[in-house]
């Protein structure tokens, strides 16, 4: 009886481990990725505005990375999922808008979104995050974080001025409630320039959480928040 009793306990234990691996997610948070657009074409490699025009001077999305806590992160899940323009269709007004692409040559942003899609995305496809889910998830966040907000509120502007790199963070703790990561990096007279804000939010991609790893990335004390 006992031995019956214990081979059942063992079984449910097995089904419970499986039944979680089944649905729980690769990895342990989001990178939220914003850039500021100023920093990157004010650097050696330039840029190209997009072919709808001159993005607004507005920070706008890098990405949405899957990422684990060892800072370890998975990357191109899926080689059959390519982004489908129509799933997204409802979405590309604002993504001309909020993540828009300043690589060259021009483009749409269609590339930019699809490699993006391709490289991060298909790592956290789930039942709840498909291709219009992951979009909208980024584009919400954006709405949330309000970066440019935040700092104007603490008289930090994009003026071309050198700021404290703890007053960039504290600004954008005092408006969203969590402390983003800096990315800095270097202008044609090498400048160390505010370039991504790292923050971070839960596998569903609806909230932003604190870091349970901030970014490796290094900026100088002071840095230059250059006009766009
Ligand atoms: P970079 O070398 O410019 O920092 O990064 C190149 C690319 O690698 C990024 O655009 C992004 O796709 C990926 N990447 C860099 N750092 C991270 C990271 O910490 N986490 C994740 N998930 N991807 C990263
Ligand atoms: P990461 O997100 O893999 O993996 O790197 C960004 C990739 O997207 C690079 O290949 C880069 O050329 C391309 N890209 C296109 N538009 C942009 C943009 O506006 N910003 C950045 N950082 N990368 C872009």
């Amino acid at each position: 009886m006992k031995l019956i009793k214990f081979s059942i306990f063992i079984r449910l234990l097995i089904i419970q481990y499986l039944s979680v691996l089944c649905v729980s997610e690769d990895f342990d948070f989001f990178y939220f990725v914003q850039q500021w657009p100023g920093s990157y074409c004010d650097t050696k490699h330039s840029c190209c505005y997009p072919r709808t025009g001159k993005p607004a001077a507005d920070f706008g999305i890098h990405g949405l990375w899957p990422q684990n806590k060892d800072g370890s992160y998975p990357q191109n899940c899926n080689r059959d999922s390519s982004l489908d323009e129509d799933q997204i269709s409802d979405l590309t007004s604002s993504l001309h808008k909020d993540w828009p692409s300043l690589s060259c040559p021009s483009s749409t942003g269609f590339r930019f979104w699809s490699h993006e899609w391709e490289k991060h995305g298909t790592c956290a496809e789930s039942e709840e995050i498909d291709q219009h889910g992951y979009f909208e998830a980024a584009l919400k966040l954006k709405e949330k974080a309000n970066l440019l907000q935040a700092l104007k509120s603490a008289g930090i502007k994009p003026d071309d001025e050198f700021y404290d790199l703890g007053s960039i963070k504290e600004a954008i703790r005092e408006a969203t409630g969590f402390t983003p990561g800096i990315e800095c990096n270097t202008d044609a007279s090498r400048n160390s320039q505010i370039y991504q804000v790292f923050m971070c939010a839960d596998i569903s991609g609806s909230e932003f959480i604190e870091c349970p790893v901030q970014p490796k990335r290094r900026c100088e004390s002071k840095v230059q928040f250059p006009e766009f």
